[in-house]
């Protein structure tokens, strides 16, 4: 159950972040947005949260470069999910947007790909249900500013299989996150 290639779903405050995160745990990490500018967005934080850290002697420019090197910005959802391991969206908090990316999922993704959503109130029973195979969704609800905050809730459902859960317990230990 090895991690290489993830996509973070929506490139705004909590994606951004999400996709840090991934890049800096050394994965493939795909980052797509609906809307270019929105895209552009989320990559410039990324990288100003990096310059940062180099001008505070937290980080260095190699390290940055590695970490970029990682990070892809993809402006096709389908691309950007094709041979993932791990799926995370992070769009607006609004059921009709996450289910039609839940269904996208579902036929775009390799069949044993993790889907996760890091919704803060939406169901994730219902989302799961959208994506045709509710075994392989789990919420994985990071908090905010995401390559700050330690903490990440794990929130399964009826249907979210044992195997689901290990893999995102892994994930998030990977991730450097203590998992709840
Ligand atoms: P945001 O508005 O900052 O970002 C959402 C991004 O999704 C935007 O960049 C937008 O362009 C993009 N988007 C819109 N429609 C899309 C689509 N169809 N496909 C792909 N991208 C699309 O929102 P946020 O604060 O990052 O929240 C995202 C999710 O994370 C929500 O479910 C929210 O409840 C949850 N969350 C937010 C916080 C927080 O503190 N902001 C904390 C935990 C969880």
């Amino acid at each position: 159950m090895g991690i290489k290639n993830v996509a973070v779903i929506g490139a705004g405050t909590m994606g951004a972040g999400i996709a840090q995160v991934c890049a800096q745990a050394g994965w493939q990490t795909n980052l797509y947005d609906a809307f270019p500018e929105g895209l552009e967005r989320g990559m410039n934080t990324i990288d100003a949260f990096w310059d940062k850290g180099i001008a505070r002697g937290k980080t260095t420019a190699e390290q940055k470069a590695e970490w970029a090197a990682n990070l892809h910005a993809i402006s096709d959802l389908r691309l950007a999910v094709k041979d993932v391991d791990l799926v995370i969206e992070a769009v607006p908090e609004i059921m009709e947007i996450k289910a039609r990316i839940f269904h996208v999922l579902s036929i775009e993704t390799k069949e044993d790909c993790i889907l996760a959503t890091n919704t803060s109130s939406l169901s994730i029973s219902d989302i799961a249900q959208a994506s045709g195979r509710p075994d392989k969704v789990i919420g994985m609800h990071f908090f905010n500013p995401v390559p700050i905050m330690e903490l990440l809730e794990l929130v399964k459902h009826d249907l979210c299989s044992n195997e689901t859960i290990e893999f995102a317990q892994k994930a998030g230990a990977e991730m450097g996150k203590t998992t709840i």
